[in-house]
């Protein structure tokens, strides 16, 4: 099937009315049990929308729905995924109602550039999105949707895809990418259950000095840097919502962080906040 490219996304929301512009956020979501828990990094992400309006939809680029092609979510009721074994029946009875926004899914696979992008009407909300979305908007009022990360792609794809989603933050759009900064779960260390590895704080701190000095380029080729990098992302999947979020923001936007905690040697919390 061959799709007929439109005009920009940026002519197409035209129609959507101006809003004041939306943070753009990356959280670290750890633990399923952070949906359900009360603690500090629940805190955290409830810190980072406080004093932001209601948004009209969320867009969530989540580590836990990998794709060959590039998918949206386009149902009117996306189902929760109780994506992973071994937790309290408490969590596999969690129920996140929000609807989707088939009209914003359309828009978007009409106009994007950068790639073929697909409906989907399989997946749902994966725990990478409902786990902290529930946390940030219990009522389940705001539509989300999901955006599949294709990982046959390059990283520079990612950050580019993103980059032509950025006028939706000016159309009321909260985009908030899911996933661990620092993610290697073959190294955890249960009995370390608060702090990190020499070589995993070396890695936060690194990102984070990135991030605030905007070297993008660095981040997307991520493979290039020291050793305590790769140790920090094995695989890309919980990285690259961190790509999206930064192909999402302007020049010298205010940049703060939340959750900043390396913990069981090897994975981050560390969140951050855009504009
Ligand atoms: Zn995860």
């Amino acid at each position: 099937m061959t799709t007929v490219k439109l005009a920009a996304l940026e002519n197409m929301v035209d129609s959507f009315a101006e809003t004041p512009k939306m943070p753009a956020l990356f959280v670290g979501h750890g633990n399923p049990m952070n949906a359900i828990e009360e603690n500090l990094f629940v805190a955290g992400w409830r810190k980072m929308i406080e004093n932001i309006d209601k948004p009209k939809s969320i867009i969530c680029i989540s580590a836990h729905w990998e794709t060959r092609g590039s998918y949206i979510t386009a149902m009117d009721k996306p189902k929760t995924i109780h994506d992973f074994g071994g937790f309290p029946d408490s969590l596999y009875k969690v129920q996140y109602n929000a609807s989707g926004d088939p009209i914003l899914a359309d828009l978007i696979q009409k106009t994007i550039h950068t790639g073929e992008m697909q409906l989907d009407y399989n997946w749902g909300l994966d725990h990478g999105c409902w786990s902290v979305v529930k946390q940030m908007y219990p009522k389940a009022d705001v539509p989300v949707i999901q955006l599949s990360i294709d990982y046959t792609k390059s990283m520079s794809y990612h950050f580019n895809l993103a980059k032509e989603l950025a006028i939706l933050r000016r159309k009321g759009v909260l985009i908030i990418g899911s996933g661990n900064m620092i993610h290697n779960l073959r190294l955890v260390d249960w009995e370390n259950q608060h702090s990190g590895y020499e070589w995993a704080l070396e890695a936060n701190d690194g990102f984070k000095q990135m991030i605030l000095h905007e070297e993008f380029d660095k981040l997307i080729n991520y493979k290039k840097l020291a050793s305590s990098f790769q140790l920090a992302v094995p695989t890309p999947d919980h990285y690259i919502p961190l790509l999206y979020v930064l192909g999402l923001i302007e020049k010298d936007e205010m940049t703060e962080f939340y959750n900043d905690t390396v913990l069981m040697g090897s994975l981050s919390m560390t969140s951050v906040k855009f504009g």
